[in-house]
């Protein structure tokens, strides 16, 4: 990921708004990206300004530290340095078109875990209807090899150590004016837009280590 320290800037899409379309639209995306994830952006910003010591830290840093600051600070870093980090995230983990991977070790290690690439999207698809309010479904390396979680609002599982794979936003602004609050039509319509070939790239860089 690039732009990793502050100031941190809006890097464009790594598709046009459109891409994506029929499953999520070109308006979506414009508002999602333009002015959800710089509203993080700008947020984030505005805090590090004040805080030099902090200006130090990538961004997967300040989510790794988060808890350990005093509390005011501690939940404004995490819901904007997560904010930031988790809709990049969400953003580079989609593509169209996208086939579903036929081969690789991402495919071995869920078909291990899951019993087949079905199986898993259904735990997937089960996790992200579970979400109560706005957060997000993950699937995560961990020590316990691979998980899918949850996490409410900006929270990232970076912060508990583990490798974020795949990622699915579930707040509304991420559907609203497409699926309007038929989540589930909007996971589905998801499922044909995930990077896997991204994702695959993902558990070979976090595998062996933390950090991207
Ligand atoms: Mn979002």
């Amino acid at each position: 990921m690039q732009n990793k320290y502050y100031p941190f800037i809006n890097q464009p899409l790594p598709y046009d708004y459109q891409a994506l379309e029929p499953f999520i639209d070109e308006k979506t995306m414009h508002l999602h990206h333009d002015r959800h994830l710089q509203t993080y952006i700008d947020n984030l910003n505005a805090i590090l300004e004040k805080e030099p010591k902090l200006q130090r830290l990538s961004l997967t840093q300040l989510i790794q530290i988060s808890g350990r600051l005093p509390c005011p600070l501690q939940t404004s870093i995490r819901n904007n340095a997560g904010g930031v980090y988790n809709h990049r995230f969400f953003f580079q983990g989609m593509a169209n078109p996208a086939p579903p991977p036929s081969k690789g070790t991402l495919l071995q290690a869920i078909c291990q875990k899951f019993g087949s690439l079905d199986a898993f999207l259904e735990a997937f698809q089960n996790a992200a209807l579970s979400v109560f309010g706005s957060g997000y479904a993950w699937l995560v390396w961990g020590q316990r090899g691979l998980q899918i979680v949850t996490t409410p609002n900006q929270n990232c599982p970076v912060e508990q150590g583990l490798q974020p794979i795949l990622v699915i936003d579930v707040w509304e602004h991420a559907y609203y004016l497409k699926h309007y609050n038929l989540r589930k039509d909007y996971i589905q319509d998801w499922m044909q837009v995930i990077n896997w070939e991204q994702a695959q790239q993902r558990l070979e860089a976090g595998r062996p280590k933390q950090g991207m």
